[in-house]
């Protein structure tokens, strides 16, 4: 059996996933989250649970909307399980009834009741049960609390299939006209192709094309339906879409009316409105936000990191050293050695030993969203984006960004329209992402002891100010047009969940560590053979003639202008494109004296630009070209990345080469 995780955005059903399935999806107190369907079976039992993007109706215009539409059409789900935000169940219980006329069997979960009784209001369940015509269960997803009740009675609704009861939400008058008679015309139509006649009436309605065709209507029959519309909308004096939002607000007001008890006001609504009276602040907001962020790098990168990062690689060193001496007692071939010692056991230690670091950082970012400020700052940032002509929505992918550019470019589909999708798609990988924090580290480590917190703020922003330049030159060449404008509720403050932080950072751990022994220590014992033989697979005693050595040398000049023409540098930089880590351990592997012997201060810092800037790893590239669908912009993009990349670089190193 298959159930279907249906609601609003933000009402709780990731959490209400993780908690019916055990895994540890991400759950933000931030809209627009989950962008893909994900399957989990319920702890216990063979079912299948569909966590499906967010939604406030089943409209046919987003992509989401279509997503969840389709879902449940095409794939017939046992039952759908309806989360409802108690604290906002009006607004929630519009979805609701676009549900109920699906005819499937259905169980609605009332979420958030711990934060009902927190604030002595309530709901009649029983009653609204009755109102409604199918089953309801209150719950507190984040408190486990009557999830079992809810499996429970979920599976009684799909062996049984009870069907929702009530699916007639309009009062007699023109609407109700209307509905019935379009409802008799496609009637036979929706039996025939299997969908709930009164779903697809108002489908039919709004002029859903892809329902129209799905019920393969006739010409004679769509001139009836027409003109039934037409009538309903002079006499109702709505447009169809206004007149069936009226009927469904109608119906929802009687019956919270006779079951809800809601508080003037809630006591989390209040505090959050208090806070943002600062937080979002019309001139403070951005400062408070920049202070924010820069203490996050500080503290992340300056002292507590330090420690942290400090004390695993000198743990990690110790073990490197045990390793290596156990090998050389017991006298292993010379050039295996250097593979195991040299080669995996460098690499894979140098990229390791940046783990405490990110850690700390997504324990910090994740605070930030967990309390819901995240959300703020996408207000905030609005108004701004909207002025280098961006859409609001883009600072979705844009945040995810800074975590991993294959999600956040996944979360374009959020976009409304085509042109603020593309353009978001080819700036989200200048948003640095956390692959690179073990380069900035690296490179920081040896050349801005004094200043690292600066650095890393300075690339973070350098990546950002570049995006903002690409936008408005785009915006006046490229993508002309103006951005969709976005509307996002503000969810409350609430303070951190603890179990969603770990979870959190515990799934960046593991995939971290994960891609540190198998991507790069495939990357790093491919680069140490390279480097070890030269063409004719005699071990070279400088690596510079090495295959490796000859392979790069013949890009070396493309960066001689940015101060780091040099085969070790471009090898490193050609490995990162299997995985950004991967730029450290190579260098770790071909430069064992250390990188200053090589660089200067001028030179690393344009190193370290276009790191932030150039292309990024091929995971991303790959999720480039799914998202625009098309190999020739996906090298078009990449091109641009490269050049862009070049650009900058070249810039930083000439004005550092003045100043430092
Ligand atoms: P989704 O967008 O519907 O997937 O919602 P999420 O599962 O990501 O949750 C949105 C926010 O609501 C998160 O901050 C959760 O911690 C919070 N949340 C979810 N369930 C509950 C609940 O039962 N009670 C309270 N107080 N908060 C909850
Ligand atoms: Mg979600």
């Amino acid at each position: 059996m298959i159930y279907a995780l249906v609601g609003n955005q933000n009402s709780g059903k990731t959490t209400l996933f993780n908690a019916l399935t055990g895994s540890s999806q991400h759950v933000g107190n931030f809209p627009g989250v989950t962008v893909e369907q994900k399957y989990g079976i319920i702890k216990g039992t063979d079912y299948q649970v569909v966590d499906l993007p967010g939604i406030y109706s089943i409209r046919p215009y987003s992509n989401e909307e279509i997503l969840t539409r389709d879902f449940i059409l095409n794939n017939k789900p046992d039952a759908i399980i309806n989360i409802v935000d108690a604290m906002n169940i009006e607004r929630n219980l519009y979805l609701t009834l676009q549900l109920l006329e699906l005819r499937i069997p259905t169980v609605i979960a009332i979420n958030m009741m711990d934060e009902i009784r927190a604030n002595n209001a309530s709901v009649n369940i029983e009653l609204l049960s009755e109102l409604l015509g199918v089953a309801v269960v209150p719950i507190s997803a984040i408190k486990e609390e009557g999830i079992s009740e809810l499996i429970q009675v979920v599976e009684n609704t799909a062996k049984n299939k009870s069907i929702p009861k009530v699916y007639d939400f309009c009062k007699p008058g023109p609407v109700h006209r209307c509905i019935h008679a379009v409802s008799h015309i496609i009637e036979d139509h929706a039996d025939k192709v299997g969908i709930a006649s009164r779903f697809a009436t108002i489908q039919v309605i709004l002029n859903d094309q892809h329902i129209i065709n799905l019920l393969q209507l006739n010409d004679n029959e769509i001139e009836t339906i027409r003109h039934n519309i037409v009538e309903m909308e002079t006499e109702r004096g709505l447009d169809c879409e206004a007149a069936i939002a009226d009927m469904r607000y109608k119906f929802i007001e009687s019956v919270c009316s006779q079951t809800v008890l809601k508080p003037e006001k809630s006591k989390e609504r209040e505090r959050s409105i208090n806070i943002d009276k600062i937080l979002t602040h019309k001139y403070f907001a951005i400062p408070i936000f920049a202070v924010i962020i820069t203490t996050i790098f500080w503290l992340t990168f300056g002292p507590i990191g330090k420690l942290l990062s400090d004390g695993f690689s000198s743990f990690i060193d110790k073990i490197i050293g045990v390793i290596g001496s156990l090998l050389a007692s017991y006298g292993i071939n010379e050039v295996v050695q250097g593979l195991i010692v040299d080669g995996i056991l460098a690499g894979v230690g140098s990229v390791l030993s940046f783990l405490p670091m990110i850690l700390l950082l997504f324990f910090f970012l994740s605070i930030l969203e967990d309390t819901g400020y995240m959300a703020r700052i996408a207000f905030v940032m609005d108004k701004l984006l909207r002025k280098i002509g961006l859409s609001g929505k883009s600072i979705v992918p844009f945040l995810i960004g800074f975590g991993c550019t294959v999600p956040a470019v996944m979360a374009t589909r959020t976009l409304p329209s085509e042109r603020d999708r593309k353009l978001t798609i080819l700036l989200v990988p200048f948003m640095s992402c956390t692959a690179k924090i073990p380069i900035y580290a690296f490179f920081t480590n040896y050349f801005f002891v004094e200043h690292k917190a600066l650095i890393m703020t300075g690339l973070y922003f350098g990546g950002i100010i570049t995006a903002i330049i690409t936008s408005i030159i785009f915006n006046k060449v490229a993508f002309k047009g103006n951005p969709i404008p976005f509307v996002m509720e503000m969810p409350n403050y609430r303070l951190p969940s603890l179990k969603s932080v770990a979870l959190l950072m515990e799934e960046k751990a593991k995939d971290f560590i994960q891609r540190a022994f198998t991507i790069i220590v495939a990357s790093t014992i491919l680069v140490w053979i390279l480097q070890s033989f030269d063409l004719r697979f005699n071990v070279v005693e400088d690596a510079s003639l090495s295959i490796l050595g000859s392979l790069g040398k013949v890009l070396e000049p493309a960066f001689r202008p940015l101060g780091f023409g040099d085969y070790r540098f471009v090898t490193a930089l050609v490995t990162g494109l299997i995985a950004k880590e991967t730029v450290v351990s190579t260098l770790e592997v071909l430069i064992p004296t250390g990188i200053t012997t090589i660089l200067t201060t001028a030179s690393a810092l344009s190193f370290l630009t276009f790191t932030l800037l150039y292309t990024p790893c091929f995971a991303a590239i790959a999720s480039i070209k799914r998202e625009v669908n098309s190999t020739i912009k996906t090298i078009g993009i990449i091109v641009f990345q490269i050049i862009v990349a070049w650009l900058i670089s070249f810039l930083v190193y000439s004005v550092a080469g003045v100043l430092i």
